[in-house]
């Protein structure tokens, strides 16, 4: 179980999250929601141990820190180092998370093929469409096997069709092994599409987690585009 509990995080003096607490249960996916500047961001600063916060955020009763808990980020720009090959990327962060959690990982080559990587394996991403950058990132992230997987607008700089591809993948991908997640995003339909919680933020407002009325549709049915026009 993720849980936070009267969570509070400031830069300087503006306050920016006030008294959050919510619980996630183990292998479910909470999308954060809400307008530019609501928090969203910087909730995800402070799980992955870069900003100094007060209160608690646990998993499995444990404090989170990159030592404590496997934990794979995807940033908005997939952070992927620029003079590493998609291979390298991959390996490399394997290589030191498996140094700080003594815990081997299994070879990526089902990963990469899974992903459609194989052609560009040996590519740096300035030679990959986006789409393929992206699928590079996603393959770093299952890699490391994380305890909890944070992605931040991951998918939004892709086009509508290429997307849409990198959703499905990353969903069943996320179905064979399922992981905590939480994923930051602005498209509603992402949300409902991939998340079993919601938790929307507002500016001056504590942020309201709600149920995702689609959850309880299996994944195949949530990716299917008819299952997602409805009022939206
Ligand atoms: P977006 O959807 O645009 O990414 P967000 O919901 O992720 O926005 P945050 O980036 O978390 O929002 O920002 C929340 C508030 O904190 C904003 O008012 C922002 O200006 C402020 N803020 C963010 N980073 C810093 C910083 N390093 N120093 C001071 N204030 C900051």
């Amino acid at each position: 179980m993720l849980e936070v509990s009267a969570l509070n995080v400031s830069y300087q003096q503006q306050a920016v999250i006030c008294d959050l607490s919510f619980q996630l249960a183990e292998q479910k996916i909470l999308a954060l929601l809400g307008p530019s500047g609501s928090g969203k961001t910087t909730f995800l600063r402070a799980l992955l141990g870069e900003l100094p916060y007060s209160g608690q955020i646990t998993l499995g009763g444990q404090k989170i820190t990159p030592h404590s808990v496997r934990l794979a980020y995807v940033p908005q720009d997939l952070g992927l180092l620029p003079w590493k090959t998609v291979w390298q990327n991959v390996v490399l962060a394997q290589k030191i998370s498996q140094k700080r959690h003594q815990h081997m990982l299994e070879e990526p080559t089902a990963l990469f093929e899974k992903l459609d990587l194989m052609p560009v394996l040996t590519r740096y991403p300035a030679q990959l469409s986006g789409g393929q950058k992206q699928r590079a990132a996603l393959a770093r992230a299952f890699a490391l096997e994380p305890e909890l997987l944070l992605m931040d607008e991951a998918f939004s700089a892709l086009d509508i069709v290429t997307k849409a591809k990198a959703q499905a993948l990353f969903l069943e991908q996320w179905h064979k092994t399922p992981v905590t997640t939480i994923l930051v995003t602005h498209d509603l339909k992402e949300a409902l599409q991939l998340s079993d919680q919601m938790l929307i933020f507002s500016k001056n407002k504590r942020p309201q987690l709600l149920e995702n009325p689609l959850a309880k549709l299996s994944y195949a049915k949530r990716i299917k585009p008819e299952n997602l026009m409805g009022p939206f």
